[in-house]
């Protein structure tokens, strides 16, 4: 059998973390070398390790450093962890360009809210009115979430729309503007991560939704993203990059 590919889990003890140790230990072809967390520093750990591929699933306010030493110890990655800036991933893109193995930032690892994004560009091309309400638990940090945005930011794209910033005059309960498209987060308990993309049109209206049900769904997309980055180079921005060609 092949050599096994060595995971470190970053963030290990979250609740995002404890499900990839978990996925890690279960896949064949994987092997865990270390399990990280808040008191650890993540680049001795990477080298005491021997780890090939890092995982990260912490908090928004270490993701980008976490990012910035995964490229310079020379390990793929793959980072679900939410909250980068535009800034912020172009800057990981300068310093990712032509380096292998590739580092995967994804701000949703479920095949089906990558369905629910590719579905949505094709809807906008035809319905161009359109709204996106996510909800999610309330201990989540960022809002709107990384996959709302990254959304709005795919049916912008697929529109050449103007981006249009919430007017003063607008009350905020419209939601805030993504990419000129507005975006309403809720965050109560009972609720893991969903999704709604209302588009409205005369006399009807298009809704698609996703429903992560538990932190498994997720776990495919991680397992496919840390064999994926060792073959790739440089920055690789959500999971559709991998898994749709169109
Ligand atoms: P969580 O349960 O709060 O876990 C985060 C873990 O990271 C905690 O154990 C935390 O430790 C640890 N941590 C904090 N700072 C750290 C640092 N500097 N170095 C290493 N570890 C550190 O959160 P979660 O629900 O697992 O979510 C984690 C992230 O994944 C969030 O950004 C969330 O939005 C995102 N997420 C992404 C996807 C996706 O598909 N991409 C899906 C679900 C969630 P302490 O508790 O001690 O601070």
């Amino acid at each position: 059998m092949a050599d096994k590919i060595l995971v470190l889990v970053n963030g290990a003890r979250g609740k995002m973390g404890k499900e990839s140790v978990r996925a890690v230990r279960e896949a064949e072809d994987m092997e865990l070398v270390a399990e990280t967390d808040v008191e650890d520093v993540l680049a001795d750990a990477i080298r005491d390790s021997g780890a090939q591929v890092v995982v990260d699933f912490t908090t928004p306010h270490c993701a980008f450093q976490n990012a910035l030493t995964i490229v310079e110890t020379g390990v793929g990655g793959v980072i679900g962890t939410t909250g980068f800036t535009p800034d912020q991933i172009d800057e990981l893109e300068i310093k990712c360009a032509g380096k292998h193995p590739g580092l995967l930032i994804a701000p949703n690892f479920a095949i089906g809210a990558v369905l629910m994004m590719h579905c949505a560009r094709i809807i906008a091309r035809h319905m161009p009115d359109v709204e996106i309400i996510e909800l999610h638990h309330p201990a989540k940090l960022d809002a709107p979430s990384g996959t709302a945005i990254k959304t709005a930011e795919l049916i912008a794209q697929s529109q050449a729309r103007t981006i249009v910033p919430r007017g003063t005059s607008e009350p905020a309960a419209r939601g805030d503007r993504f990419h000129g498209i507005p975006v309403h987060s809720v965050r109560l308990p009972g609720l893991l991560a969903h999704q709604s993309i209302i588009f409205g049109a005369e006399g009807q209206t298009l809704t698609v939704r996703h429903d992560s049900i538990n932190r498994s769904c997720f776990m495919p997309g991680v397992l496919l993203g840390i064999r994926e980055v060792l073959h790739r180079k440089g920055l690789i921005y959500g999971l559709e990059s991998l898994l749709l060609t169109e």
